[in-house]
């Protein structure tokens, strides 16, 4: 019998969720649903120092946003130390652990000799088979793998290949500290093993703890994890991202109108192909994720794809689910904004038109601002040129021919058309400052069927204001 494959995504709680950290969760979200196995949390929070409930919310929200659901409840690894130390005293027991007495001292100056001496500073197993006396086994001691010294270990990784690291390059790592606390190493196999974790897949800086892991995993006698080690995401200039490049929370992409579609094709596409497919809905992503194809080399940000899928995927999203999410968009605003019910009713209405030009949901909002509230409008910069004298005595001009006529879309462009001809000017110069009077913009969506949106009353509140 085949086992379903258990995922885990195992963030530390000290930060934002971060775009790789989102592709990670990603990654292994995907081949859980793929497979029809499981996907796990578990919070790193064993650096107490840290770890903060802020990033945890933020790490928990981010996974939310993104529309990544994990199976049951998180795990937090600080709660789990009692037993991350059973295991420590287990290998200690069985004499695959030792203790070790060095003092931090010792240990620097260990390491200055090794300098001096241009060799690569590590633990020299000096209590590796060191028995302490009575009065050195009184004081505080860490405890410590003994590691293979010999031979090689080699992490089978299902993106990068077979990596070799020759034993004698790692020292015997310590498992619990002299507080009795145990190290990330001890943790995460521990937690892995316990949470039956069959597919270990995380961002590349892990490639050498999973060497270290790996002995650790063959001293508790667990078994050994599928790996795969996703290669690090660049910034566009292809320099390692960081803060330089702008975002690197989730959350400043939600903030910024990406949806969680969009991101989620993106990740995935940020390290992981299928031909030269570029637009992948998620349901499409679950049918056909495998680990085969994660590319080897780095992945670069690229912020106009984003934009273009963010537009593809704003306009293939239903318009009530659009206007749902500018809703919520706009109640996370400090202060939020709260939409009236007639705004809302607006937006819908004009979603159509509205998500035709809009990139992110930033942009949908600027574009609908004059939905929201009533009365005159405040011009920006293109609309004040649009409502030059000339501008509002042709706005003037054009008012009573629309006063005269249906509220209805076809009837206010008829009306406007034969007033243009009339007066010899081009529809146009007709349009642009009645658009510019009743959304304060000088692009918008179609003026006429706006107008009937808006209705007549207050239309009319918003022409009269500029007309000369
Ligand atoms: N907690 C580690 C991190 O956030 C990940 C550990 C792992 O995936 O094995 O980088």
């Amino acid at each position: 019998m085949s086992q379903k494959p258990v995922l885990r995504f195992a963030p530390s709680p000290t930060g934002m969720l971060h775009i790789g950290g989102a592709r990670t969760a990603l990654f292994n979200w995907l081949y859980a649903r793929h497979t029809g196995g499981t996907f796990l949390l578990r919070i790193e929070d064993t650096d107490r120092e840290r770890s903060t409930p802020e990033a945890v919310d933020a790490i928990l929200n981010g996974m939310k946003w993104m529309g990544l659901d994990w199976d049951g409840d998180a795990v937090f690894q600080f709660a789990r130390a009692p037993r991350h130390r059973e295991v420590a005293e287990k290998l200690l027991a069985e004499g695959k652990a030792y203790r070790c007495y060095a003092t931090a001292d010792e240990l620097t100056a260990m390491r200055e000799e090794q300098k001096a001496a241009g060799k690569p500073m590590r633990y020299d197993g000096r209590w590796r088979d060191r028995t302490p006396t009575a009065e050195e086994a009184a004081k505080p001691s860490v405890v410590r793998l003994k590691a293979r010294q010999d031979g090689e270990t080699i992490v089978q990784d299902k993106v990068l290949g077979d990596v070799r690291f020759e034993n004698s390059q790692l020292d015997d790592m310590v498992l619990l500290r002299s507080d009795g606390t145990p190290t990330y190493m001890l943790a995460v196999v521990v937690d892995d093993a316990d949470m039956g974790v069959t597919h270990v897949i995380r961002g590349a800086d892990h490639l050498n703890n999973a060497a270290r892991q790996l002995q650790l995993i063959e001293a508790m006698g667990a078994t050994t994890p599928v790996y795969g080690h996703l290669p690090l995401i660049n910034g566009p200039d292809g320099a390692k991202l960081s803060k330089r490049h702008g975002a690197l929370a989730v959350e400043a992409y939600r903030d910024m109108g990406y949806l969680p579609e969009t991101m989620r094709n993106y990740l995935l596409r940020l390290g992981w192909s299928h031909g030269d497919d570029e637009i992948i809905p998620t349901e499409q992503a679950i049918a056909w994720f495998n680990l085969e194809s994660i590319g080897k080399s780095a992945a670069r940000m690229d912020y106009k794809k984003l934009d273009n899928l963010n537009g593809h995927y704003i306009r293939e999203t239903a318009n009530d689910v659009l206007v749902a999410e500018i809703t919520a968009f706009l109640a996370r605003e400090t202060p939020p904004r709260i939409l009236s019910l007639t705004a809302r009713q607006r937006l819908e209405s004009a979603m159509t038109s509205l998500k035709e030009r809009a990139k992110t949901l930033v942009e949908l909002v600027q574009g609908a601002e004059f939905l929201f509230t009533d009365g005159p409008r405040t011009l920006d910069a293109p609309a004040d040129k649009l409502l030059t004298p000339d501008g509002r005595a042709a706005l003037a001009g054009a008012l009573p021919a629309l006063e005269g006529t249906d509220w209805t879309g076809p009837a206010l462009e008829a009306a406007a058309r034969t007033h243009a001809e009339s007066s010899g000017l081009k529809l146009g110069q007709v349009a642009q400052p009645l658009r510019a009077a009743l959304t304060g913009k000088a692009s918008s969506p179609p003026l006429f069927e706006m107008l009937a949106l808006l209705g007549r009353e207050e239309s009319l509140v918003r022409l009269r204001a500029y007309a000369a």
